[in-house]
């Protein structure tokens, strides 16, 4: 909350008005992702579009073991992404500036908030996830998103399997109504 605080005031990662919601509104909202999956030790994660490490650091935190690329195209947010895990003692967080579609790397899963639609995460994304898969699901883009999946997911290629669950369903805050993991299958 410090470290966040400390940075808002510099440059606006998020709203004022959510900073003090800031465990719940960004940190739980982005932990619903692990109560989705279980990553692997040594698994690899794009987190894309991570602004100010959304939902790259606190998926670190509770996968020590899991190694997250957190990437943004503009610098700054990155910087706060540096500064953030260093101070926390994250070594598990590899943050670049790049657009993700002009990354060159493969990971085990895509990971993302409030970037894109579904459509646009599935273009900059299946060619970052690995055919080889060692979790629970095969390999795939996990997205948080509101209700407006439902129509996004219809604009996908027929062939992509698709799956949704509400998060409402695990945690009981108002926030969480209508509030959705999306997860579409690697190719
Ligand atoms: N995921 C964070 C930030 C969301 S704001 C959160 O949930 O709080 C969206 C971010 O995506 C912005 O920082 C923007 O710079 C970044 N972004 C959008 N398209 C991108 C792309 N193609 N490659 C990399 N970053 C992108």
């Amino acid at each position: 909350m410090d470290l966040y605080k400390e940075w808002n005031e510099k440059i606006n990662l998020v709203s004022r008005k959510d900073i003090d919601e800031l465990y719940l509104h960004h940190v739980l909202h982005s932990l619903a992702i692990a109560k989705y999956l279980r990553f692997n030790p040594g698994a690899k994660v794009l987190d894309l579009g991570t602004g100010g490490g959304f939902p790259a650091i606190p998926l670190a935190i509770f996968f020590p073991e899991t190694q997250f690329f957190p990437v943004d195209s503009i610098a700054k947010k990155i910087k706060v992404v540096h500064d953030i895990s260093d101070r926390l003692g994250l070594k598990n967080i590899e943050a670049t500036v790049s657009r993700a579609e002009n990354l060159k790397i493969k990971v085990d899963f895509v990971v993302t908030r409030a970037v894109a639609s579904l459509k646009d995460l599935d273009t900059w994304s299946m060619k970052h996830i690995s055919e080889r898969s060692a979790h629970a699901i095969p390999n795939g883009i996990i997205a948080l998103k509101g209700p407006v999946f439902r129509e996004e997911a219809r604009l996908l290629p027929k062939k992509d399997y698709v799956e949704s669950y509400a998060i409402s369903k695990w945690f009981s805050e108002s926030y969480f109504e209508e509030k959705y993991v999306v997860y579409v299958q690697g190719r």
